[in-house]
């Protein structure tokens, strides 16, 4: 049983990458939005019959979730950026443009997956710190990875910066 747990984890922890990378590349090909980029990766993986069903849509919530939690952070970071006090006034008019256009896709894309992002003991996640919401301890995963409880007070909800 054991073994068969360690290689299930094993298998949604490749699957996140493998449903990651592919989707990252069809969305930087072309116009796609992060649901129809995350359907094609996912259909494609399916082709190869490595993975159930159960868990491509396991996995590609995770990843899906952490796409909108990363776009939601850029998003503020974006709005800071071109908060007009910090932006020269002959750069502004472009720089505003490029930055605003930026910003409406990935708040577009941040508003399309669930408002609150949680992030639970058990679920895969990519690289980052997570933050415990019950005693505040903080882990570093440094690689994609299974979200194991606090080490502290074993609690098993999180907040994730990067
Ligand atoms: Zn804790």
């Amino acid at each position: 049983m054991t073994e068969n747990k360690d290689q299930q984890e094993h298998q949604e922890v490749s699957l996140y990458e493998k449903l990651a990378a592919r989707t990252a590349d069809l969305l930087e090909e072309g116009k796609k939005s992060l649901d129809e980029a995350l359907k094609k990766a996912k259909e494609e993986i399916a082709k190869a019959g490595e993975f159930s069903s159960e868990q491509m849509d396991r996995v590609s919530a995770y990843v899906k979730r952490d796409v909108a939690d990363n776009a939601e952070k850029a998003t503020e970071a974006v709005k800071k950026a071109v908060d007009p006090q910090r932006v020269a006034a002959g750069a502004q008019s472009m720089m505003a443009r490029i930055l605003n256009s930026a910003a409406d896709a990935l708040s577009d894309l941040a508003e399309k997956a669930e408002k609150q992002v949680e992030f639970k003991t058990g679920e895969v996640t990519s690289a980052g710190t997570l933050t415990c919401k019950e005693c505040g301890a903080e882990m570093h995963m440094k690689t994609t990875g299974r979200i194991p409880p606090c080490s502290k007070c074993k609690k098993t909800q999180f907040r994730k910066s990067y």
